[in-house]
């Protein structure tokens, strides 16, 4: 049985005082808000909510934390599937007010605070015509996202997010706040790059940027469902042989208007007329009930997907990686897609064979270079009645797609750790994870940083 001690009022009042942000109790009205994080299976009440808006008041919190010996979870962009940045009569230091962004147009590179969101991030950086590779969806946060890896429509030309990460500010487990980049507390960035939120609670990213636009060419185009088999052979074998200036994902999905589809979305990083040329051939896999490639701004096209992703659903998740993309694999995906049993569900195929591939599997935390393809479940449904239904539509499915996957997993794919099993943070960080291991003896070997895809320590 776990006894939960609770901080008294007169430490509470201490700790408010110390912070410029807020700290939030159940009575306060702002608490179910604070509290309320974008997948809806999520319904947690934390003791106590440290909305942070500085270094310092991370500092304060996390101390306040450990001395009240409090169980603690960080919040970054509140976006992750599993929800482990909240935990019920814990300490939830919520990084999400600290919204600072700072672009060096000149050395192009980017300042950014935990708090951020992509779109947030993205928005900054266009303003100078500039980005970095950043999740596809708008409200995802920046930290959770960098610190897992990170994938987006610049990954086949610029990297994982990671690849694209200069330095970051981290307080360890002991309270210090240290620098970590290639040259300074190297192995603490190693284990930043892919495994983060284990060592520390990161209150500034530094990234490198890159030119983007003023347009690129992106959107989606759709094939009725019935083509899946004949969509998904095409794009198995085009993205493997694609210049790096174009990122595609595949997916089986339900449009606004209730048609079933598989589509294929782009971005093209490059020169418009070359790009054109280059998509052409998915013009030609079949005839398409739409075709949506068009010239846009980087920003619409961080846009595409947002709306298909809004906080208050229920959401499951299941997802592997592959090197190949087997006949037997788009046979399985082609028998469940049509059965899906919501219309907010999607199966995505992500394919990057680009510069994310030409990373030597040791020099991140992240390891799966080799894997080209994620097959990814990703379930959502309105009512939470619809839950059994939905949840097991999803373990079918992956349970049949599994065998025809060479294996993996990336880590920000995984759901709640008692759903997903022991095996597959091992899947996650395969020949990685003994260094990370003895890594996280050395930063954190009370493993105070537990509530994430945790990396136990030996000692626990
Ligand atoms: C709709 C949707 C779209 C997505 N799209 C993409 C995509 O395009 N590409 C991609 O790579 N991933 C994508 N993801 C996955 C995403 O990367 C993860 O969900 C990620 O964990 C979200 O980060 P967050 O900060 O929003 O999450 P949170 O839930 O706040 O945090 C996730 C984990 O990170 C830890 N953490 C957060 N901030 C910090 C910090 N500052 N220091 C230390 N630990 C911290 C938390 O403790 C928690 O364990 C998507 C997810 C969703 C739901």
């Amino acid at each position: 049985m776990v006894v939960t001690v609770q901080p008294s009022s007169a430490s509470i009042d201490e700790l408010r005082s110390r912070m410029r942000g807020t700290l939030l109790q159940p009575a306060d009205y702002q608490y179910d808000a604070a509290r309320t994080i974008w997948n809806a299976m999520i319904d947690r009440r934390p003791a106590l909510i440290a909305r942070c808006v500085s270094a310092s008041d991370v500092i304060a919190a996390f101390e306040f934390g450990k001395a009240e010996n409090m169980e603690i979870t960080i919040r970054g962009g509140g976006h992750n599937v599993a929800g482990q940045c909240i935990v019920d009569d814990a300490l939830m230091i919520d990084l999400s007010p600290m919204k600072g962004i700072r672009i060096d147009p000149v050395n192009r590179t980017a300042r950014v605070e935990p708090g951020v969101v992509w779109g947030e991030f993205d928005q900054e950086a266009q303003a100078f015509g500039l980005a970095t590779v950043g999740g596809t969806v708008a409200h995802t946060g920046v930290a959770g996202l960098t610190l897992g890896g990170g994938f987006g429509w610049l990954t086949n030309k610029y990297g994982m997010t990671i690849d694209n990460l200069l330095s970051a500010d981290v307080i360890t487990a002991e309270g210090d706040l240290i620098h970590a980049s290639v040259d300074e507390n190297s192995d603490l960035f190693w284990g930043l790059c892919g495994a983060g939120a284990n060592f520390g609670i990161v209150t500034s990213f530094e990234y490198q940027l890159h030119p983007v636009g003023p347009q690129i060419l992106g959107g989606m185009i759709l094939y009725p469902l019935d083509q899946i088999t004949e969509v998904l052979t095409f794009y198995r074998d085009f993205i493997q042989s694609s210049p790096d200036e174009l990122t595609a994902y595949a997916a089986a999905l339900t449009t606004p208007d209730g048609h079933q589809v598989v589509a294929i979305a782009i971005c093209y990083c490059g020169d418009l007329e070359q790009g054109d040329q280059v998509v052409e051939p998915l013009r030609q896999i079949g005839t398409p009930v739409a075709d949506l490639i068009r010239p846009s701004t980087y920003q619409e096209q961080q846009a595409i997907l947002t709306q298909a992703s809004p906080y208050g659903r229920q959401n499951y998740w299941k997802a592997g990686l592959s090197r190949t993309l087997s006949d037997d694999a788009i046979r399985v995906i082609a028998e469940f897609a049509p059965q899906v049993p919501s219309p907010f569900t999607v199966t995505v195929i992500t394919g990057t064979a680009g510069a994310n591939t030409r990373i030597l599997p040791d020099a991140t935390a992240y390891v799966h270079r080799d894997a080209v393809f994620n097959a990814m479940l990703l379930s959502s449904w309105e009512s939470s009645e619809d839950s059994d239904q939905n949840i097991q539509w999803t373990r079918d499915f992956y349970h049949e797609l599994r065998p025809h996957l060479t294996g993996g997993v990336y880590v920000n794919d995984l759901d709640d750790p008692a759903d997903e099993g022991k095996t597959r943070l091992l899947e996650a960080y395969g020949a990685n994870y003994d260094r990370l291991v003895d890594l996280k003896m050395k930063y954190d070997p009370e493993n105070v940083f537990r509530h994430n895809q945790n990396i136990a320590p030996q000692a626990t």
